[in-house]
């Protein structure tokens, strides 16, 4: 099913799309005639709408070898390292060969008015040279060590790292060929295991100690030997590549410029931002060999900004990430720490009360700091729980659907904090006996920041105080939901259908209504009217017409849902179907030409269609209404910054078959057991607090509907026939879709199980 896409074209404005060309690429033309990716359009480009053309050189010839060294900076602001052959005489443009290693797009076609500037690219050894910092002989020492290190054996590694003799080594596997233990696909960390003088770590830390060794460049090898310092390093790296040296130590940079890369960004690509100007953003990094970096930043960006790198020491800048990033984690902290349980008290309960006043600036602010914090950090929910007699106050965040304790507040403060966050919400201060809603509304560097407030009393006249994070966020395109690539376009199928009931379900806080609103972002332009009618409004879209219930006032989901009916609708999103009558009314606006989608709170795509039936809607009116049900959940994201491949033993491959089903993973999948066979874990890292996870991923269960399905819709057939079918159809259960994510290294089949509540049992009942 995979598409290959033959090239990747750089546009002038800054935006690149993949293409497969129509025809052969011939620079005199002056034109370009590709297939896009995206669009599926054929097009026959101008070079002149371009900066460059990257290629996989397969059909291509490779230019000769007389070439010069290049850093070529494109009109869009994208700098390629590239060599270029002599003797090209080509009007139009010219040809580079990149020097990224593991990049198959190799070959790049400059178009000769998409290029701002060349520069020859100086060796460092030559600029370490000119500078007398290191003499030619050092450098032709360094260039060896550099040469065994890329060709260093994985035995030669293991002898070294355990201790043992190379002879040990050749003999053990000298033994295994001769008892013939081992098979034409066994590696040699493989036979040592098998021979049992190392074990399966130590040879995948061997592995990894390859991998870096190949990848070590001359300049850290000249540091490492003590030849250079870093800062000299980085000040003629900074010559080589034409790019400015600061000392982050003279500069501080500005708000706006801080304010563009979240912490988590800046704390993955170890950079700085420094300026940011609405047009251009200056950004320090100390690590200007990495290519993929001006490409990650390029893309966070959006191309709507330019990204100029500086280069700095790698000290300064996380001195720098730690100074400017983490302001609000130290101001909860100073606080707390300067809040000591200073009152001397005989009885306990009566002075507690009295201790501190909700008004006291240290309250005010904590709080003030909590919510923002929590927000930083990227909590859905803040937990305010006030402990026993003699216990603090707890502060958790939850934080990709798991919660955690982040602070503690000394007990003296408990009803302090509990009366200001009632004041902040315009809640009861005097009322402790009954539970309270509220909302506090916060702005946060031009962001409103929107807290829903839940009181509820708790044991030992306690008050706990949860507060739920809404923020104004913006819909996510359809292709970034995680959606697999036959979901995709089945997704897309039935989007494109002028009338008919979609449904997205699953529980709480699995993600339905970001789904949604992809999908209405998908369907939204000026020709159709879309309603929506949500509780609450979390998402805005620009061209939606969105409705707020207000269930205290009679402005309920059914009340405003047949409303639109008579408001010239073309789309109706209805935000949950909490009611038969909804849901009736719900199936015949799409009966009556309407495009209807809504959510539903079941567990899975084929029980959805026999809920509905138990409800009491009418079998033949579903059957026709009926488009495709999805069912969805979020599994946490196995973290980007220590993901680490690694070999899975045969038992956990054996459940992992046996979960997937053994005849359908053989049918779907098809990936025997062998050395080969690598899945992906996180080790623990800074960046996901050391639990190995950040983000998350949906999984998902799409049953479309087809002939064979309204049939059995009509003949109120159970959950089980309709599975079946479904799958036979070309419907993954959540099951088959989370593992299909695990082989693609994204999440684990822990979190598979759990987020699905597997159970053996669970092969189905209902009928
Ligand atoms: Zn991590």
């Amino acid at each position: 099913m995979e598409m290959q896409w033959d090239v990747i074209l750089e546009f002038s404005d800054g935006h690149s799309e993949e293409a497969t060309l129509s025809r052969p690429f011939k620079p005199e033309e002056n034109l370009v005639s590709v297939l896009l990716a995206k669009s599926g359009e054929t097009k026959f480009l101008h070079l002149d709408t371009l900066c460059c053309i990257l290629m996989i050189p397969k059909d291509f010839p490779l230019p000769g070898k007389e070439h010069s060294h290049e850093l070529v900076i494109t009109v869009a602001g994208k700098r390629h390292q590239v060599a270029i052959p002599e003797d090209q005489h080509i009007k139009t443009g010219f040809y580079g060969i990149s020097n990224e290693a593991d990049n198959p797009y190799k070959l790049v076609f400059f178009p000769a008015r998409g290029v701002k500037s060349r520069e020859k690219l100086t060796p460092l050894g030559a600029i370490l040279e000119e500078k007398d910092l290191v003499t030619s002989y050092e450098i032709e020492k360094v260039m060896e060590e550099q040469k065994q290190l890329r060709e260093k054996r994985l035995g030669t590694i293991i002898s070294e790292e355990h201790g043992l003799p190379q002879k040990t080594i050749e003999s053990a596997i000298d033994a295994a060929y001769r008892e013939g233990r081992i098979s034409a696909q066994m590696r040699v960390g493989d036979i040592l295991i098998e021979s049992g003088l190392v074990t399966k770590e130590q040879v995948e830390s061997a592995v990894v100690g390859q991998e870096k060794g190949r990848n070590k460049r001359i300049g850290v090898l000249l540091v490492e030997k003590g030849l250079i310092t870093e800062k000299q390093l980085l000040m003629a790296l900074a010559v080589k590549f034409h790019l400015p040296f600061i000392d982050l130590d003279t500069i501080t940079p500005t708000q706006e410029a801080l304010n563009s890369l979240p912490i988590d960004i800046v704390h993955r690509l170890k950079v700085l931002p420094i300026e940011n100007d609405g047009k251009r953003v200056v950004i320090a990094t100390s690590e200007p060999t990495d290519l993929t970096l001006y490409d990650t930043l390029r893309f966070y960006f959006q191309s709507k900004q330019y990204v100029d790198l500086v280069l700095a020491v790698p000290k300064q800048i996380s001195a720098a990430i730690l100074k400017y990033y983490t302001k609000n984690e130290y101001m909860v902290a100073d606080i707390i720490s300067g809040m000591a349980e200073n009152v001397v008290y005989e009885d306990s309960e009566i002075k507690e009360t009295d201790a501190v006043s909700e008004s006291d600036s240290q309250v005010v602010s904590l709080v003030n700091q909590i919510l923002i914090d929590g927000f930083g950090k990227g909590a859905s929910d803040i937990h305010f729980e006030p402990g026993g007699r003699d216990q603090p106050v707890q502060v958790r965040y939850r934080v990709d659907g798991r919660c955690r304790i982040v602070h503690t507040i000394p007990r003296t403060f408990k009803n302090a904090v509990i009366s200001r966050i009632k004041i902040m919400s315009n809640l009861d201060i005097s009322e402790r006996r009954k539970p309270q809603s509220g909302k506090i509304i916060i702005w946060h560097k031009n962001k409103q920041i929107e807290y829903r407030v839940e009181i509820t009393p708790t044991v030992g006249k306690n008050e706990d105080a949860v507060l739920r994070i809404l923020t104004s966020s913006e819909p996510l395109p359809l292709e970034e939901m995680g959606f697999s690539q036959p979901n995709l376009q089945s997704m897309k199928g039935i989007l494109s259908q002028p009338y008919g009931i979609i449904l997205c379900v699953g529980p709480t806080g699995s993600g339905k209504t970001t789904t949604l609103h992809a999908t209405l972002k998908y369907l939204n332009t000026p020709e159709v009217k879309i309603w929506t009618v949500e509780d609450p409004v979390e998402i805005t879209q620009r061209g939606l017409r969105q409705v707020q219930v207000l269930p205290k006032i009679g402005v309920t989901f059914h009340e405003v849902l047949r409303s639109f009916l008579r408001a010239d609708p073309d789309i109706i999103m209805i935000g949950e179907m909490r009611d038969t009558e909804t849901a009736k009314t719900a199936i015949e606006a799409s009966l009556t030409g309407h495009l209807v989608l809504s959510t539903l709170h079941t567990n899975s795509a084929p029980e959805t269609v026999v809920r509905l039936i138990d409800m009491g809607i009418d079998p033949f009116n579903f059957a026709d209404a009926f488009l495709g049900v999805l069912a969805q959940r979020l599994a946490r994201r196995i973290c980007n910054n220590c993901r680490t491949p690694y070999h899975p033993d045969r038992k956990e491959y054996d459940r992992l078959v046996q979960v997937y089903g053994e005849a359908f993973f053989t049918k779907h999948i098809n990936m025997p057991y062998s050395p080969d066979f690598l899945l992906m874990k996180g080790v623990g890292c800074e960046a996901c607090n050391g639990t190995g996870y950040k983000g998350r991923i949906a999984i998902h269960e799409l049953l479309i509907s087809t002939e064979g399905l309204k049939t059995m819709i009509r003949r109120k057939a159970g959950v089980d026939e309709l599975k079946t079918l479904g799958i036979a159809q070309g419907m993954r259960t959540l099951l088959m879709d989370g593992i299909q994510k695990v082989i693609q290294g994204s999440t684990d089949l822990k979190e598979v199980l759990q987020i699905c509540r597997y159970e053996k049992r669970d092969e189905g009942s209902n009928g």
